[in-house]
This record gives structure tokens, sequence and C-alpha cells, in this order.
């Protein structure tokens, strides 16, 4: 799919931006018109950090005329590992402060906004607005979330990147003609779950290769070259050295971007959206919640299970335990699911990480399924305790 440029061309450009830009210049797709779109567009990176970093200086570097940053943090020793926008006198500035000094030091050119606030519900549609492109570099699913739904509210491309140890993701999602986030992850996972970066490592060139990804998608959307990321999913294995690209789905059923949307506005609290699991659940999953190495132990004596991966088909597409029908959990919120349903078989239920198969296990013991369990953690804890060599999301 080839989408047309984002951005209008700027006027004109100067004899020195001419000699700058003289390698794009000379690329027959990027040429003058190309330069110019880039020279016009209006990027906001979120985050200073891992992703932001590499992002920042590529942007800068090429000639994108306005650049915001945002970030709220200051630059800590840890950080400069990987965030290498920032080095060993920026120690204790202000992330944004600092990432705008280096951005000005690469290209003076480029016009760079500082915007030192935390990104929350009251601000996002404002800051957002004055731009035509975002970067996505945030390390947590709240703001993760909410850069989605504005995004998408305001009509806006946004270019997603997750980092976590060996493993890389980048995707574009422009509800406009693909998938949003939520058509992949329609929930987030429950807090404590997933490890971020400050728990569980990452390496620090990584941010380098997933950054570049995102850099190269933002250049494309703003310049029209190429097949954009939109609909496709990237997934990176620095160990493997392999990239492959799964196919991301449009869910007609999406609450944000959907045929019927429910989520019509930004939510009030993302924080509280990342960390909610209704109580009718918690109850359902109260002693009968398995772990991921009992569902081993269960194939393994051949029992007479029947089990379920309650997922969207993209992420059943990405990994999914070996014997796992996927009967996602809206046909059991609908009830189309039960008749699926052997009478004669324990009703065994997984999900990424546990929340939604505990949604799905109160309707299936509502309906008369006592012995059916879900199992806590989901796909994460079958990968961690079981097959680690699955690629995990
Ligand atoms: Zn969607």
């Amino acid at each position: 799919m080839s989408l047309p440029p984002l951005v209008e061309p700027a006027a004109e450009l100067t004899v020195d931006e001419v000699r700058r830009y003289s390698r794009h210049l000379i690329i027959p797709d990027v040429g003058m018109a190309g330069q110019k779109r880039l020279k016009n567009a209006k990027v906001l990176c979120v985050g200073a950090g891992g992703l932001g970093s590499p992002t920042l200086m590529y942007l800068a570097a090429a000639g994108v005329g306005t650049l915001g940053v945002i970030d709220f943090d200051v630059v800590d020793e840890s950080n400069l590992q990987r965030q290498v926008i920032h080095g060993q006198s920026d120690v204790g500035k202000l992330k944004a402060e600092s990432a705008a000094a280096t951005v000005r030091e690469i290209n003076p050119h480029v016009n760079v906004i500082i915007h030192n606030v935390a990104l929350t519900t009251d601000n996002v549609m404002d800051i957002f607005s004055g731009y035509d492109l975002i970067v996505d570099g945030t390390d947590n699913f709240a703001t993760r979330y909410m850069v989605n739904d504005a995004a998408v509210l305001l009509g806006k491309p946004y270019v997603w990147g997750s980092i976590y140890r060996f493993d890389g993701q980048a995707s574009v999602f422009w509800a406009e003609h693909g998938p949003c986030y939520r058509c992949l992850y329609p929930e987030p996972p429950p807090p404590g779950m997933v490890p971020s970066c400050a728990e569980g490592g990452v390496l620090g060139v990584l941010c380098a290769s997933i950054g570049s990804i995102q850099v190269n998608e933002a250049i494309k959307l703003i310049t029209g070259v190429g097949d954009p990321l939109v609909g496709r999913l990237m997934i990176y294995d620095a160990l493997e050295m392999k990239y492959r690209d799964v196919k991301v789905r449009k869910d007609p059923e999406c609450v944000l971007c959907g045929k019927n949307p429910t989520v019509t506005s930004l939510l009030e609290n993302y924080e509280a959206f990342c960390g909610v699991v209704s109580d009718e659940a918690q109850q359902a999953a109260q002693g009968s919640t398995i772990t991921a190495l009992e569902l081993k132990e269960m194939q393994d004596r051949g029992d007479d299970i029947f089990l379920v991966d309650v997922r969207e088909p993209n992420e059943y597409e990405i990994v999914s335990i070996p014997g796992a029908v996927l009967i996602p959990k809206g046909e059991f919120i609908n009830g189309s699911a039960l008749e699926k349903l052997p009478q004669d078989k324990k009703i065994v239920l997984h999900c990424k990480s546990g929340a939604r198969s505990a949604e799905a296990l109160a309707v299936v013991k509502n309906a008369g399924f006592s012995d059916a369990v879900h199992v806590g953690g989901g796909v994460l804890s079958w990968i961690k305790s079981v097959d680690p060599s699955l690629p995990t999301y």
C-alpha cells in the first residue's frame, strides 16, 4: 500500500540547505520535493529516552523542519548506555533540554519545540494538534494507550516502537488507513505482568535498531515514498538477527476505530485502565487458575482438556500455545462461544496475560462449566516458563 505524502512541500530550500541535504536531493524518490516536505513537516517525539534518542537525532539530520520533544524526566547516569542523545555532562539536566541542545548541534535549521511536561489527558490533544506526525517512544502502557487514542481521535498517524532486552517491535498506526494500537492490543496486560526495561533490561543498541525503523517510516509518511508499515507489525529479534513482519488487520469490533466505537473521547484515567480486571473475573479466577507449567503437565499426561485462546487473531498469529483453539473473548461476552465448547472435556482458557481469560472464565462458569480453569499469566508465562524460544510481544 502506498499513501499520498502527509505534508505539503515548503516554498524553497536555502543554498545552505541544498548543500546540507545534497545526498537526499540526488535520490530520485526524495529529490527537492521530498526534502521540502521534510522541511515543512512537524514531528513530535514522545519521550527523549531510548527510542527518542535515535529518532530525534536522525529526524533532525534528515531536515525535519519542526521537531517537538516531550519529556519531563532528568538525565540519569543509567540512561547513557542507550540514550545517545544525552552525554556525560547532561546528567542531572532535563532530558527535553538536553535532547534539544543535541538536535540544534546536529542541525541548526531545525526548529525545536520543548515540551517539558508529563503528557496527560489534559494536554495531549492540544500538544498533538500542533504536529503532522507523532513518534511514540514511551515505555509504559498507560501512555501508549493515551497516545493511540489521542492520535486516532485527531485523525493523525503515529509511528510506534517498543523494546525489551533483545526484542523490538514497530508499526505505523493510522486508523484512517489501517489498524490502531487497540486493534492489535485490545487490552493492556495487568500491572506487573510485563516487566519494563528498568526491571528487565534492554540491549542499548536495540534502541537504534527500532528507532531507525521509526525514523524510516516517519520519512516515508512525510514524503509519500515506499510502502509504509501501516497494517504490519515489524518484529525484530536481535539474538537471531531476524526481522519478520506480521499482517495486522483493522478490527471491525475495535472499541476506538471499529464500526461502532464505544470509546469516542479520551479515557479519564489511563493508569486505572491499565490496572483493572472486573470483580466477576477476579471471583471466577479464584481457585480456578493454573500455571503455564501445570498446563504443560496436563498436556504431557494426555489429560482430556480443551484449550482455548481467547485473544485476537492478530495475536494468535504472532505466537500461540500448541494445541490451543482460537475463540476471541468477544465471542464469550456475546455468548456465541459457548456452543463451540465440548461438554465432556475440561475447559482451559488463556490469553496474553490472564486478564481477558479471567473475564471469559466468568462467562464459562456461569454457563455451567464448573471445572473450567484459566492460565495465570497466559502466553507470557508459557513463554517464560515452558518455551523461551517462542517470540514474545
Ligand atoms: Zn482500532
